[in-house]
């Protein structure tokens, strides 16, 4: 193999990369990117740096000379257009065409404006995805105000944590009965909703947005569902993502809700792969497909591509983890909860430090751990390795999980 085009410039395609630098891949390589920065972190984007506590320096993976030290060509401030298989090319807008022999799409995923209003054409309503959404946001939110965060899932939250914290009003509202529907169980939920409460964010749910207000191309208030209406300086969308497919399925790839993959991340097409939040996978440890948005999931992905393509043996998959941080909470969420597992509160919500487990047939199946790092690590391996346990004892904080391993052999 003697060239490597990454599509995208995130999260999977630094893991990709490297990874195969790590690996001695001594071939061409070249990360051809849409964004002018080179691959930086986004979880700081709704957190630190969006408080300024984290420099912009510190958000790059590398510096520019690593790339250089790496020979990985990076083509930034460029979009790829078109991908032609035949002929094994990719087409970018700045005219030209780079021939592969091996393509990962890393494009990644972009955030879901409002369906129903218009939101472009105004100066203060914001989309969080990228460095040039912070810069953006920051440009228009004024020293106090009252922020208006559309979506109650992680992104709505982290944001509406930071600017609580850079003392503004804020006011989140969301469509579903509970916040966090989408991807979290019941009572942790009911933490969030209370933990936001208690630091003056005005939560709405069952709500959603019917009309802007607007003075001077700004949005000045919104009109919600339930006949109120709510001043606003400032606004963030946050109502999830849709994965960046549309490469892909224009060059024939099968795409059903990400581009689909095998466990080697290739595509259906024999000489692409996907890899982050573009791909939906396999989920080994729990026999289904899916696509993740998480920073483990990019990192993974990315390294199943690089061992695929230089023909190592497949490193084994973790189970899928995430974390968020909201005011001065860690959360950190080992594997999946579905629908219909049962659900296990372990300790009390008021100490800020519990955890919120999930079992299905006697095995734990994914663990919310709120200000419990030990809970997180003991828990992950028990969903791991599929072990038998009791809801008793899960459910008892005098019975560290730790103490339910299995034996080491
Ligand atoms: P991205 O990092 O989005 O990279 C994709 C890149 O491809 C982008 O630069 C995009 O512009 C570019 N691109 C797209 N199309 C093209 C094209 N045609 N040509 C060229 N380039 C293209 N995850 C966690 O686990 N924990 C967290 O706390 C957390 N917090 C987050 C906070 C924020 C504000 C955001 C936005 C995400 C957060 N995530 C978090 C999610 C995590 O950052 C993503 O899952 C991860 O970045 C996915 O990596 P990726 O490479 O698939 O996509």
């Amino acid at each position: 193999m003697d060239k490597v085009v990454i599509v995208g410039g995130g999260q999977a395609a630094f893991s990709t990369a490297s990874s195969l630098r790590q690996w001695g891949y001594d071939g061409q390589l070249v990360i051809l990117g849409d964004e002018v920065m080179p691959p930086y972190q986004r979880p700081p984007l709704s957190k630190t740096y969006l408080l300024g506590e984290f420099p912009s320096e510190r958000l790059l993976f590398k510096p520019d000379a690593w790339y250089e030290q790496n020979r990985i060509d990076l083509m930034l401030d460029a979009r790829a257009e078109r991908i032609d298989l035949d002929d094994r090319s990719v087409l970018t807008t700045r005219g030209n065409r780079v021939s592969f022999e091996r393509l990962v799409l890393a494009t990644g995923a972009s955030p879901c404006e409002l369906p129903d209003l218009p939101s472009a054409e105004y100066s203060n309503v914001h989309l969080l995805r990228s460095l040039t959404d912070v810069e953006a946001i920051r440009e228009t939110l004024p020293d106090t105000g009252h922020v208006l965060i559309v979506g109650g899932g992680y992104i709505g939250l982290e944001t509406a944590a930071t600017m609580r914290k850079l003392g503004h009003e804020v006011t989140v509202i969301e469509r579903e009965h509970r916040l966090l529907a989408r991807v979290t169980v019941e009572p942790v939920s009911d933490y969030y909703e209370n933990l936001h409460r208690s630091h003056g964010v005005d939560i709405r749910t069952g709500v959603t947005v019917e009309h802007w207000l607007s003075e001077d191309a700004s949005v000045s208030a919104a009109t919600l569902s339930d006949g109120t209406s709510v001043e606003v300086s400032a606004v963030l969308v946050g109502i999830g993502v849709r994965p960046n497919t549309e490469l892909a399925a224009a060059a024939g790839i099968e795409v059903d809700n990400g581009i689909l993959v095998d466990e080697d991340a290739r595509s259906s097409a024999p000489t692409v792969f996907a890899a982050g939040d573009c791909a939906n996978r396999p989920l080994v440890h729990y026999g289904c497909r899916g696509r993740l948005e998480s920073v483990h999931n990019a990192l993974e992905q990315g390294k199943l591509a690089a061992a695929a393509m230089l023909r190592r043996p497949r490193p084994t998959e973790d189970l899928p983890w995430f974390w968020s941080d909201q005011f001065d909470i860690k959360l950190q969420i080992a594997g999946l909860p579905m629908p219909e597992d049962d659900v296990i509160v372990r300790g009390d919500p008021d100490s800020n430090s519990f955890s919120i487990l999930t079992t299905r047939d006697g095995r734990l199946t994914s663990a919310n751990a709120i200000g419990a790092p030990r809970d997180f690590i003991a828990a992950k391996q028990l969903i791991a390795a599929r072990v038998p346990v009791r809801q008793t004892d899960i459910a008892d904080p005098a019975i560290p999980l730790k103490d339910l391993q299995p034996a080491k052999t």
